[in-house]
């Protein structure tokens, strides 16, 4: 098993980090075939141990209760977000991870303010909420299709060209608010190539079992793409942030887009480094006395504290265990004097 490290999982996820302020010009500056060759083996590997990290730290974020995750995944058609997702989240307990999926607005989400539906969605302390496709639609799709702005109902006068350049405020500010309330983002474009997304759309339609997964309408939003890889640039120019940067997951390679998913959140829990609760004197006492209590209570025969019995067993197997271990193979035990 890999050992993975804080260090490790920096160096890994630095290169797909946009740095606050920097101008992003896609395709130009982030190749979704990666910049490391890694092989598929290995990308495994390090997603099954990334998987067991981050439950471990789930469990330490559930149990502290004061801050919480959000995890926005945007990218286009076919990036694999769904597959992102349960694999990423294949380790981790359910009840402690929200995921929405965010599709065309309702009349009710249009009745208010854009914010409001994701506002709705945002996780409890001390869980993730997983965001599949989020508020940067908002900037996204609704920038390349100018008649989604022209239905939804704001008044006329606060359409004009300055929206874009507002809604990136208001997302930095929405955004800095929650992360002065506790909550951390992990905001990740997933970016494929066209190239390849017109293979995968291509497996979508002669493969029966993906056939669910197309609809005729992504080969059109397909014809936008120029124009989405501008509203990208845009985005990652403008709203990423010191307390909620973006990170541009190479996504022409699934096992290795997965990994760096993984990692990206993994690095977020560690910073966070959330403990278990200490408990207090009182409160020590207060279970000391509960034990000696039902330790009263033991029926006759019966030891007064069993799991105390088992704990000092499974103690005394562990210490001897290493002992084992520790001797030189090379010559077999039965031929030694004791
Ligand atoms: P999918 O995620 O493939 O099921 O598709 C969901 C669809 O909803 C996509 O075509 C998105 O572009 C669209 N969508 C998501 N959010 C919004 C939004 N805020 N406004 C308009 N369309 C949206
Ligand atoms: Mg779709």
């Amino acid at each position: 098993m890999v050992e993975l490290t804080p260090k490790r999982i920096a160096e890994f996820i630095a290169p797909f980090r946009v740095e606050p302020g920097k101008r992003v010009r896609l395709p130009r500056d982030f190749d979704p075939s990666g910049t490391r060759e890694q092989s598929k083996a290995e990308a495994k590997e390090i997603l099954a141990a990334g998987v067991g990290l981050l439950a471990e730290y789930q469990e330490r974020l559930a149990a502290q209760d004061n801050y919480g995750v959000v995890m926005v995944l945007q990218a286009m058609d076919a990036a694999g977000k769904d597959g992102t997702i349960s694999h990423v989240m294949s380790g981790v307990n359910p009840q402690g991870v929200q995921v929405s999926s965010f599709k065309v607005p309702s009349s009710e989400d249009l009745d208010h303010d854009y914010l409001w539906r994701y506002a709705k969605k945002l996780p409890e302390r001390g869980n993730i909420g997983i965001f599949n496709r989020s508020y940067y639609e908002e900037v996204l799709v609704v920038r390349v299709h100018p008649q989604i702005l022209a239905g939804q109902k704001l008044p006329p006068r606060l359409k004009g060209r300055d929206i874009w350049k507002r809604r990136f405020r208001e997302i930095n500010d929405w955004e800095r608010y929650l992360s002065d309330q506790g909550f951390r983002f992990v905001k990740l474009f997933l970016n494929v190539s066209k190239e390849e997304q017109r293979r995968r759309f291509l497996a979508r339609i002669d493969l029966a079992e993906k056939n669910w997964k197309f609809s005729p309408n992504d080969s059109k939003e397909r014809m936008f793409w120029d124009d989405y890889q501008k509203a990208f640039s845009e985005v990652l120019s403008n709203t990423s942030t010191e307390w909620a940067p973006w990170y541009v997951i190479p996504a022409d390679d699934k096992p290795f887009a997965r990994v760096a998913a993984a990692a990206v959140l993994a690095h977020t829990l560690i910073e966070i480094d959330p403990r278990y609760p200490k408990v207090s004197a009182e409160a020590k006492a207060a279970l000391l006395a509960a034990k000696a209590d039902l330790e009263g209570q033991a029926p006759k025969g019966a030891a007064p504290d069993p799991i105390e019995v088992e704990l000092t067993e499974k103690a005394a197997r562990k210490a001897a265990a290493p002992k084992v271990a520790k001797k030189p193979a090379k010559k077999p035990a039965k031929g030694k004097k004791s």
